[in-house]
């Protein structure tokens, strides 16, 4: 099996075996190939996981911020040096194209522990407040073990956004990766331990929907950051607060994009088609519900069909490949029944719509999809898909489009497209999302905070925002005098 690691695990700084796990089958989803067989973890691994994770948390904790930023620096270097083989085992993984892999996934990994292993020495800083002749401090301490579960959609960058700032904060990282998407997380580990990180201090451990509650209740466990979607958000933070534990909650999401009719047209269709097509539309942000202005549909639809008709779907491991399959045949089946719920509740179809003719055998390859003339009670516009199917709607008017955006549970993200600057403002101001894009969509920098609003979440990603998710203040009064007591 091409892909198959040293074990299951890696706990304490090296690769474990429980074979009494329940089978994992990785599965390269361009041709339906088992790729690795691993397990999922016992409670024993949890337990054993969990235990490392707390007693390497004391000895991490004690060392400085500049120390521990050092380790995430180098770190960084390793996954750079090792971009192309990292790239190559993501593409396995997800079936994600390596033209993508190799720019967007262990590359952004690697800026989260460059930015994290920068910004510690100055970010963990804590204040001096004074009280007259008393005073007193406040320091950031970190929260102690925290756990990180992932979704399949960017399995590496996942596990390195949550593992940068739980470690630049002095905490320790049980993560579990998703179950589809086992083998990015293992190497991680693996690349901490050789820029030296403390033994224990980052463990992988596999399993499905059955072991991640193992890990939420643990009592041993400090907080909880969940990447998923919102009816495992759900299950995850109730149980996380049965025992008040912190959680940080990345959803899914139904986002608005919205181009008015003063746009640049081709950006607009740019910004779209990145917002709905890569990763084969498997990402959390996109700008699912596009709203383009009823002046300018005809010329949009026209321009977006005949760009996403060259779109070249094909082979992940060729370069010249833009759109591999969806992550496994579940996923596959998933986005084909919405697309035909889209065709029976009179949707227009513009492009797409089913299996690509030209890829054979097992591969989980659908077609890019456009709906046009989708109406905002359709099913397609309402739920979340994850696969590469854009709705296109029409507007006329700035308060309407705004009100029918925000008509929704979700609010992860939203976009504008449009050359007024004075609109531009006032429609994201309105939006209610946790990340807006003006003229560009779906760009998530290190340097910015990323996440969601009403059910896509809580909590912010990245930025030195992040680090308040990993850490708690702890204030220390100062009395410089005697007590003065009435009795
Ligand atoms: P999922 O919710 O099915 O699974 C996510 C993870 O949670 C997996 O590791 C799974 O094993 C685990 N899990 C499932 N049930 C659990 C439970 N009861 N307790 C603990 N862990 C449990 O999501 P998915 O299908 O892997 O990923 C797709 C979803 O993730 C989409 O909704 C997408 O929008 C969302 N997502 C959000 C972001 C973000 O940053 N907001 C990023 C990527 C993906």
């Amino acid at each position: 099996m091409r892909a198959q690691p040293k074990a299951s695990h890696f706990i304490d700084g090296e690769y474990v075996e429980d074979d009494a796990g329940t089978v994992i089958e990785s599965i390269y989803p361009a041709t339906g190939e088992v790729i690795a067989r691993l397990h999922a973890a016992t409670p024993a691994i949890v337990d054993k996981a969990i235990a490392s994770a707390k007693r390497a948390q004391v000895e991490w904790a004690a060392m400085s911020p500049m120390a521990r930023g050092r380790v995430l620096k180098r770190a960084a270097e390793i996954m750079r040096e090792r971009n192309r083989e990292l790239s190559e085992l993501e593409t396995l993984d997800t079936g994600k194209p390596i033209q993508e892999t190799i720019v967007a996934d262990p590359t952004s990994g690697a800026d989260a522990f460059e930015f994290f292993g920068g910004i510690a020495p100055t970010a963990l800083n804590g204040s001096h407040i004074p009280l007259g002749s008393d005073w007193a401090y406040t320091k950031r301490v970190p929260l102690g073990v925290c756990v990180g579960i992932g979704a399949w959609n960017y399995p590496q960058q996942i596990a390195c956004w949550k593992g940068a700032p739980a470690l630049a904060s002095g905490n320790a990282m049980v993560f579990k990766p998703s179950e589809n998407t086992p083998l990015g997380a293992l190497k991680i580990a693996e690349i901490l331990i050789e820029a030296g990180l403390p033994k224990g201090v980052y463990n992988v451990i596999q399993g499905d929907r059955a072991t991640g509650p193992l890990l939420v209740e643990h009592p041993d466990v400090a907080k909880v950051s969940l990447t998923g979607s919102v009816p495992t958000g759900r299950k995850v933070a109730a149980a996380a607060a049965g025992h008040l534990k912190h959680v940080t909650m990345e959803l899914g999401g139904k986002s608005p994009l919205i181009v008015f009719d003063d746009a640049d047209i081709d950006s607009a269709i740019g910004g779209a088609m990145l917002g709905n097509f890569y990763s084969t539309g498997q990402v959390c942000s996109n700008g699912t519900r596009v709203f383009v202005h009823k002046r300018i549909r005809k010329e949009f639809l026209g321009r977006l069909k005949a760009r996403t008709e060259k779109i070249v779907i094909g082979d992940p491991m060729d370069e010249a490949t833009q759109m591999g399959p969806l992550v496994s045949r579940a996923q596959l089946d998933k986005v084909l029944a919405y697309i035909d719920k889209g065709k029976a509740e009179g949707a227009t179809l513009i492009t797409g719509g089913g299996i690509p003719n030209d890829v054979s055998g097992d591969g989980c390859y659908v077609q890019p999809t456009v709906f046009a003339d989708v109406t905002d009670g359709m099913t397609i516009a309402r739920e979340e898909i994850f696969g590469p199917v854009m709705c296109v709607l029409d507007f006329d008017d700035e308060a309407e489009v705004i009100a029918r955006a925000n008509a929704t549970e979700f609010g992860l993200s939203g976009g504008v497209f449009t050359a007024d600057l004075a609109r531009a403002h006032r429609v994201v101001d309105r939006l209610e999302a946790g990340t807006l894009w003006v003229n560009t969509f779906n760009l998530c920098p290190v340097e910015i905070p990323f996440g969601g609003s009403k059910q896509s979440g809580f909590g912010r990603e990245n930025s030195a925002a992040a680090l308040e998710h990993y850490t708690e203040l702890k204030t220390v009064y100062i009395g410089m005098g005697p007590v003065e007591a009435p009795y």
